[in-house]
């Protein structure tokens, strides 16, 4: 392992660790952009005209847009890579402490697809973000975070549940998957909780979005170390992944504005105002038209000529069950990024994007697989179809491949993480008339 790919690990390991919440998510990319000199840009100011460098956005406080401009008055197209911030997970109700059987519990939801089983038993810390008043009564929002073992959803032992590995376990979302959090009553625990974090009085918190999360650090794993154990890799791989190669092309130039944009709400369907189905990145991109001056008909050429890459993680052939798997379609952990084909469009990769994502990989000399999901279940989806559809470009599918995708502890291969970097890397600097439209 040379010692870029190792601290590009290293920075992947971190960049999960510190990221239990779509807020925190964005909060850790713009720690890193700001590094690099990215200036931010607030949404509710005129930018007026905009001259070349590093820019973000944050909206809404879990979605995020980073780009690189070059010289204004040579920009001809967008280069775009879209991944999602959020991840599978439990959820605090916002009346969420009660009390059952002597018990205090939490109140929680099940946000998206979770593999509900692997929520069992973890030790669970909460995290999230609170709004509250200030001394002169104004509205802040500041995250919190709790590395402490705060909650447990128990697993029924076996001696009362004697059919369990036989029969496969059945989960109640409403009435089984409530955490432990201690005895007794104590509805105001989270709020006291908060409150002290914060440094402010009980009666000035007004309202909080938390979650919970498993306080196992990501790590390397396998005889070799060749795997990533953690929770999240879907999608914060992607988005990390996204970030790098925006990091690592941003010293190049060329004719096309580069950017990562990250979304939230994907799990769940991404029609919200921070998702992919919002109007967030039409906009942006409409706004930044307008700041290097070009006409509308000149934004829509841009436009016209501009390109996706969606990145999300993809189903690595799990062994156990090989026939969970087309025959002929079986990415493997290590084995290189995977382009995701799709007939019903569940992926929006077309024939000509997915040619452009080969040749990309081939000039990065890393090695290629490919997805197609068996005809005979229903495929998953990303945020790809959305912004193509709401965009009208050509966009590509792709991700790393991974196993356990929806565990609160997922898995990936180490190898896999500098290709996608490199390939991303290079489609950003692809010049806006060596793409394939
Ligand atoms: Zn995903």
């Amino acid at each position: 392992m040379t010692m870029q790919t190792k601290a590009l690990l290293t920075d992947l390991l971190d960049f999960l660790w510190e990221s239990p919440t779509p807020f925190h998510a964005v909060e850790s990319a713009v720690t890193r952009l700001r590094l690099a000199g990215f200036r931010a840009l607030d949404e509710c100011e005129s930018w007026g005209a905009l001259e070349s460098g590093g820019y973000y956005v944050v909206h809404g406080g879990s979605a995020l847009a980073a780009f690189v401009v070059p010289d204004p008055s040579r920009v001809k197209a967008f280069h775009l890579i879209g991944a999602h911030t959020d991840s599978p997970n439990l959820r605090c109700k916002s009346v969420a402490p009660f009390e059952r059987e002597g018990y205090a519990q939490l109140g929680v939801e099940v946000y998206g697809g979770a593999l509900l089983n692997s929520w069992l038993d973890r030790d669970l810390g909460i995290a999230g973000r609170v709004v509250f008043a200030d001394a002169q009564g104004r509205m802040d929002t500041r995250l919190v975070r709790f590395d402490r073992p705060l909650a447990r959803v128990a697993q029924l032992a076996i001696h009362l549940d004697r059919e369990v590995n036989e029969r496969g376990l059945v989960l109640n979302k409403q009435t089984q998957m409530p955490p432990i959090v201690g005895m007794g009553e104590s509805p105001d625990a989270l709020r006291e909780l908060c409150a002290q974090a914060l440094g402010v009085g009980a009666g000035a918190m007004r309202a909080f979005e938390l979650m919970l999360y498993d306080l196992a650090r990501p790590t390397l794993g396998g005889l070799d170390d060749a795997f990533i154990f953690s929770a999240r890799l879907d999608n914060l791989a992607m988005c990390h992944a996204a970030l790098c190669a925006l990091l690592a092309a941003s010293g190049s130039d060329g004719d096309c504005v580069r950017m990562a944009v990250l979304f939230d709400h994907e799990e769940v369907g991404s029609q919200s105002a921070t998702g992919a189905g919002s109007d967030f990145l039409p906009r942006l991109l409409e706004r930044l038209s307008l700041a290097f001056r070009q006409s509308r008909e000149e934004y829509l050429v841009t436009l016209a000529r501009s390109v996706c890459l969606s990145a999300d993680m993809a189903h690595a052939l799990h062994p156990n069950y090989p026939d969970r798997h087309e025959p002929n379609h079986r990415p493997v952990l290590n084995g290189g990024p995977v382009l995701k084909v799709n007939a019903q469009q569940r992926y929006a990769t077309s024939v000509l994007s997915g040619a452009m994502f080969e040749s990309l990989c081939q000039e990065a000399e890393v090695p290629m697989q490919r997805y197609v999901h068996r005809t005979d279940l229903q495929c998953g989806s990303t945020i790809g179809p959305i912004t193509s559809t709401l965009l009208g470009i050509p966009t590509v599918d792709v991700g790393n491949p991974m196993l356990s995708m929806h565990s609160v502890r997922e898995m990936g291969g180490r190898e896999d993480v500098a290709c996608m970097v490199a390939v991303m890397t290079r489609f950003l600097e692809l010049r806006s008339d060596l793409t394939s439209r």
